[in-house]
């Protein structure tokens, strides 16, 4: 098995650089536990990039990811860059990224840590064992179908166009991908889609259906996007994974995260091609940037998925959750998780103590 990786480090602005920090200590433990080398390399991204180079997404930057087995990427953007023109804004590092390194699929994982029950909005009933993974379609779609853009007709009116497109292999290679996924957790995929109303998601449904042929062992729902709206409030505890297209993932996978509570808390993994790039959802959080109190959490669990889908070391994945668990049991909180009775502490403090507990227990 590989024991070399390279590690492309984006920190991005505001807290991203933070979070970052304390992920890289996660990650040096894992190495050094596993006995891999992990070479990494930091490069700027978003605002720090057009800092540095004019440009959010520098050329330097894209080859250190595109060079590397894995991104680990902090959170881009913030007001100082507000005012620039859209081709400049932090945000379109993003865009770049996913495109260049072709990372078609998204994995957001929305799962409740018990200690953490009372910070959903959402009754304990409700949210309780919650384990839900949304697979977004992440490069086509209405986000990217042409026709697009505003024209103003002969009476002097505007028209705004978006088009949604899906073909085929588009739809095939995501599902395979959420099929796999289902593969390694509890074997059940809904696919959701608005083919009552839309021919390209009709199309989407056909397509699904007829993957799952090659996933006998991995069972298949469909259902209406706004359905699944109602359904991931009412009873989110009947999901397993969640396949769908870019918008109605972005709009649902935002909707299950905040089931548990907290935005501090959530990873991410866009994958698809050959290097598969780890984020925390949130983004650059410029109302606490600077002040020591993000949350690292989403950030180190991003470490783990980094691990299970690029890295070739799945176990890590459990073990960094474990961490983690076992600090929140302990009490401990960042100002965004805290409640009453926790003992508050700040990003460096939680990051040394998932670190001290993984290097205690946790491999
Ligand atoms: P945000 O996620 O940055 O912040 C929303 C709220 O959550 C804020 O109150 C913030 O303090 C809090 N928060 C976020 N992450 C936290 C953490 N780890 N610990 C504690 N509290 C946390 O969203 P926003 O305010 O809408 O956006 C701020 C900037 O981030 C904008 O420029 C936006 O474009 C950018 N953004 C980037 C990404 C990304 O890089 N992937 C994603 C979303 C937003």
């Amino acid at each position: 098995m590989k024991e070399n990786f390279k590690i492309a480090l984006l920190p991005g602005d505001g807290i991203g650089p933070e979070v970052i920090q304390e992920a890289v200590k996660i990650l040096k433990i894992v190495g050094k536990k596993l006995n891999l080398t992990l070479e990494t390399e930091q490069v700027p991204v978003g605002g720090a990039g057009y800092e540095a180079t004019g440009h959010p997404l520098p050329e330097e930057s894209l080859k250190a990811a595109k060079n590397a087995d894995a991104v680990l990427l902090g959170a881009v953007g913030g007001p100082k860059w507000e005012n620039l023109d859209f081709s400049l804004r932090p945000e379109r590092a993003l865009l770049g990224l996913r495109s260049s390194l072709q990372l078609y699929a998204n994995l957001r994982p929305a799962k409740i840590f018990p200690a953490l029950l009372e910070a959903s909005t959402l009754k304990r009933e409700v949210v309780e064992g919650l384990d839900i993974m949304v697979v977004r379609e992440l490069t086509g779609g209405i986000y990217f179908g042409e026709p697009r853009g505003v024209e103003t007709l002969a009476d002097g009116t505007r028209k705004g166009v978006n088009t949604l497109v899906y073909t085929e292999p588009e739809i095939e290679r995501i599902a395979k991908i959420a099929f796999q996924v289902a593969g390694k957790r509890d074997k059940k995929v809904l696919s959701v889609d608005k083919a009552n109303v839309l021919e390209a998601t009709g199309l989407w449904r056909e397509v699904v259906t007829r993957v799952q042929k090659d996933f006998s062992d991995i069972e298949l729902q469909h259902m209406y996007v706004d359905n699944c709206a109602m359904q991931l409030v009412r009873d989110p505890n009947q999901f397993d994974v969640i396949v769908t297209t870019n918008m109605f993932g972005d709009i649902l996978s935002d909707e299950a995260s905040m089931l548990t509570g907290s935005i501090g808390m959530l990873p991410s993994a866009s994958v698809g091609g050959e290097t598969g790039m780890y984020e925390p959802i949130h983004g650059s959080a410029p109302d606490i940037a600077g002040q020591g109190k993000a949350n690292p959490l989403a950030t180190i669990l991003s470490v783990g998925m980094m691990f299970k889908y690029s890295l070739n070391r799945e176990e890590v994945d459990s073990w960094i959750e474990k961490a983690v668990e076992s600090v929140l049991n302990k009490g401990v909180r960042t100002p965004d998780i805290m409640s009453k009775g926790m003992k508050e502490v700040g990003t460096t403090e939680m990051g040394d103590l998932v670190a001290e507990e993984l290097e205690k227990n946790g491999i």
